[in-house]
């Protein structure tokens, strides 16, 4: 049984960019990764450009300015300006060569056709020069970039329509267990609603993981090592879920180890998610997660998410970990390491009743995890512990 901290290492230095990539449009590319450094086909600005609403100046030393003319966002007209001549601007337009600083029209006082300026004024105010974000033929974001609303909104001002970006993983989930019936269906004696495939499917699809199918097998060795073999060969990656502990029907190891797929771990010092595999065949990357549906998405969070960033090419990828002061009192049971359900709000948390690993009900209201390594045996009020906030 190895640790958090070593597996979470192991799956960072197992899991590397999948290296298939697509050209897609900017506007879709929200979550993907820049491929290739995107140089940039235009001035950024394209033209001298005001950054206030005020008048454009050719500076002199005196504070009183002759105005020869308007320019507004959008105009495309050159006004020559002599010394001592301003002509009305506004924000966003092009400055005329001859102006040499804007002031801001609160720093003005407006008499006819003359303008009197408070003070004087620095060369080049209120100015932004041409290719002051970028310029033509200059690198306007890296490779490895993650795209961002931002990062989405800068390609366009360069106009740039399409860009090269990673592909993202195409995953398998394959839920395993005789007991589990979907929602819709009567539920028998003995049986229960199943509920990790809509937990993982909707974890993925919230981070932006689209390429989604969800296979279910019973606890039958056959028939998991054929779905298993399958699934392996046609997806980047594979979620397993349940089916992967000691019992007598827990065949999905003997299933993986058969189809040769290579163990990094198997068992990781932590509570909930003991029973978790990550193991490799060639490029394909499987983990196996515990059944129990708090541990399932305990270790989504933790390990798969962090596989699926790298897979995608967003190397430097991490939930937000933070430090908060802790307004409950916990006690360890047992020496393994614990990923505690938690609610974050305004610097303090608060950990919540009910951390069994088949408590769903806890998960549904918390926004966070706090973490208390192996280290530690209990938190007490006003301590500060360290944090991990979810996404939706
Ligand atoms: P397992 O890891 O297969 O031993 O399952 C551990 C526990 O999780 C058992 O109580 C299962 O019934 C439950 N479980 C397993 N898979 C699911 C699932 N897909 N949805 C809901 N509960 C599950
Ligand atoms: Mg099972």
């Amino acid at each position: 049984m190895i640790s958090v901290e070593q597996a979470l290492l192991n799956v960072e230095n197992t899991v590397k960019p999948t290296g298939n990539s697509e050209h897609i449009k900017v506007s879709l590319a929200l979550g993907y990764t820049l491929f290739e450094d995107v140089i940039s086909p235009i001035h950024m600005p394209p033209f001298r450009q005001s950054a206030m609403d005020g008048y454009a100046l050719c500076l002199h030393d005196n504070l009183s300015y002759n105005i020869i003319g308007e320019v507004k966002a959008g105009d495309s007209h050159h006004t020559n300006l002599k010394k001592g001549e301003a002509v009305r601007i506004f924000t966003g337009a092009p400055v005329p060569d001859s102006a040499n600083a804007v002031i801001m029209q609160e720093k003005t006082k407006r008499t006819n056709n003359d303008v009197t300026i408070a003070s004087q004024v620095s060369l080049n105010a209120n100015i932004r020069p041409l290719g002051e974000q970028v310029g033509k033929g200059q690198l306007a974001l890296k490779r490895g970039t993650l795209l961002t609303p931002a990062t989405i909104a800068f390609l366009a001002s360069l106009g740039i329509t399409e860009v090269k970006v990673y592909s993202k993983p195409s995953i398998a989930i394959v839920v395993t267990g005789n007991e589990l019936v979907s929602a819709g269906q009567v539920l028998n004696y003995g049986q229960i609603y199943e509920s990790n495939a809509v937990m993982l499917t909707s974890a993925l699809k919230g981070l932006g993981y689209e390429k989604v199918s969800v296979y279910k097998v019973d606890d039958n060795y056959n028939n998991t090592l054929n779905i298993l073999d399958q699934v392996i060969s046609n997806h980047d990656m594979v979620l397993v879920s349940g089916g992967i502990s000691v019992g007598d029907y827990d065949f999905v190891g003997k299933a993986l180890n058969d189809l040769e797929v290579t163990e990094v771990f198997y068992k990781v010092k932590q509570k909930p998610g003991k029973p978790l595999f990550f193991g490799t065949r060639k490029t394909k990357v499987v983990f196996a997660l515990p059944g129990n549906p708090a541990a399932a998405l305990s270790c989504f969070y933790m390990y798969v998410l962090t596989a699926l960033q790298k897979m995608s090419g967003n190397l430097g990828f991490s939930l937000p970990k933070i430090k908060a002061s802790s307004q409950s009192h916990f006690v360890k049971n047992g020496d393994r390491a614990q990923f505690l359900k938690a609610v974050y709000k305004a610097g303090k948390v608060r950990i919540l009743e009910g951390q069994n690993s088949s408590m769903l009900h806890t998960f549904a209201i918390a926004n966070a995890i706090v973490y208390l390594p192996e280290t530690e045996g209990s938190i007490q009020e006003n301590d500060v512990v360290v944090v991990i906030l979810l996404p939706i």
